[in-house]
């Protein structure tokens, strides 16, 4: 029985589904798939790529990747390999841990100024010594695949062509694409990070959302999360977004990526109703840990629509990211490239 697969694990045991539950399958979230989103927009990106070939133009990424994190290893490795799927030409660059401000400004400088470079991606976080806002501001802004330059947040916020974070334009390309309207919409975006919270608040309110942006000292989450239509979590705490926060039949974005190591916190967030899932179980046995999003599983029994952690808003990432380095070649050459949505 899947419950037994937790044995052993501090005891975790879990009971079989009441009626209850079985009745509440029925009105489950509509699972929003960014696997499948992710792999459409590949496609489109690679015979982009080939259209581009027949012009003698390849598209090239440089990635730099300071010193040796193992989680930025493992995501610059997938950049590579789906650069090298959609046929973007992509080369790393890996300075020593110990690094200095002036000589990734250097390499950057060297990168800027290479007409087979269209993405630089400067991989964060940066080591402690170095200036990572000054070498952020040092890559040209065609060049900003990533999206964080202050000139193409000033694009972003003018509504001008210009480079958009990629895990923001993944957000609006899933709604989008699963036709979840946004125009004249209550938005509520949780977050408020450069990275995230902001863009998203910029491209949902440039998608003619009713946006409302919230952080750590609002008040009333819970309420003004009930107000949402489309409620967006980018936060960085495992399942804090629980069925108090949601209104019922609202779309939700998860955003958030936590890896839950604890016993009693997998137990909290997977332990009942619609939430219970035997390969998460399994996974969580085998490997100690599982990939948590920011609101609570139990969330697909009040939702109209949810994505998934994993398997949501994570492979928009990658996906754009390859998008913009499209969109990177396209513009420094004078020509745009069609967009695909409205991102
Ligand atoms: P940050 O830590 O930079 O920002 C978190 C935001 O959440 C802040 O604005 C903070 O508020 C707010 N916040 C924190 N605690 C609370 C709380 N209790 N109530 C309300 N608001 C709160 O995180 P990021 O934006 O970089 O990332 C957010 C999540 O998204 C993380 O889980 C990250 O791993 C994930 N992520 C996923 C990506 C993907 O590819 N899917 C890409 C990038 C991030 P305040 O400003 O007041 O501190």
């Amino acid at each position: 029985m899947v419950g037994d697969v937790l044995d052993g694990l501090g005891g975790v045991r879990f009971s079989s589904r009441s009626p209850k539950a079985e009745a509440r399958s029925r009105m489950a979230a509509r699972i929003l798939d960014g696997s499948r989103i992710a792999s459409d927009i590949r496609n489109e990106v690679a015979a982009e790529v080939k259209a581009m070939a027949s012009g003698g133009v390849r598209p090239g990424l440089a990635v730099v990747l300071v010193g040796h994190n193992p989680a930025s290893e493992i995501y610059v490795r997938g950049k590579a390999k789906v650069c090298e799927e959609v046929g973007i030409y992509s080369e790393q660059h890996t300075p020593a841990e110990t690094a200095t401000t002036a000589e990734l400004l250097a390499l950057v400088h060297d990168l800027n100024g290479r007409d087979e470079i269209d993405g630089i991606l400067v991989q964060l976080p940066l080591p402690q010594q170095v200036d990572s806002k000054q070498v952020l501001m040092a890559v040209d802004p065609a060049k900003d695949v990533d999206g964080f330059h202050p000139v193409n947040v000033g694009f972003l916020s003018t509504q001008r062509a210009g480079l958009v974070p990629c895990t923001p334009a993944g957000v609006i390309e899933i709604l989008t694409r699963s036709n979840i309207p946004i125009a004249g919409q209550e938005a509520v975006v949780v977050g408020r990070s450069d990275i995230v919270g902001k863009p998203v608040a910029m491209l949902l309110i440039n998608a003619n959302a009713t946006v409302t942006v919230c952080h750590s000292k609002t008040h009333d989450l819970p309420g003004v999360c009930r107000r949402a239509d489309i409620l967006v979590a980018a936060i960085g705490r495992a399942g804090m977004i629980t069925r108090d926060f949601v209104k019922p039949g609202a779309t939700v974005i998860d955003v958030g990526m936590n890896k839950v190591t604890d016993t009693a916190e997998f137990q909290r967030l997977f332990a009942g109703g619609l939430a219970r899932n035997a390969k998460r179980e399994e996974t969580f046995r085998t490997r100690g840990s599982t990939l948590v999003g920011d609101v609570h599983p139990e969330v697909t029994e009040i939702a109209g629509a949810l994505t998934p952690v994993p398997g949501g808003v994570g492979p928009l990432t990658i996906a754009m990211l390859m998008y913009n380095t499209v969109k990177a070649a396209r513009m420094r050459r004078g020509s745009r490239i069609p967009e695909m949505s409205r991102v």
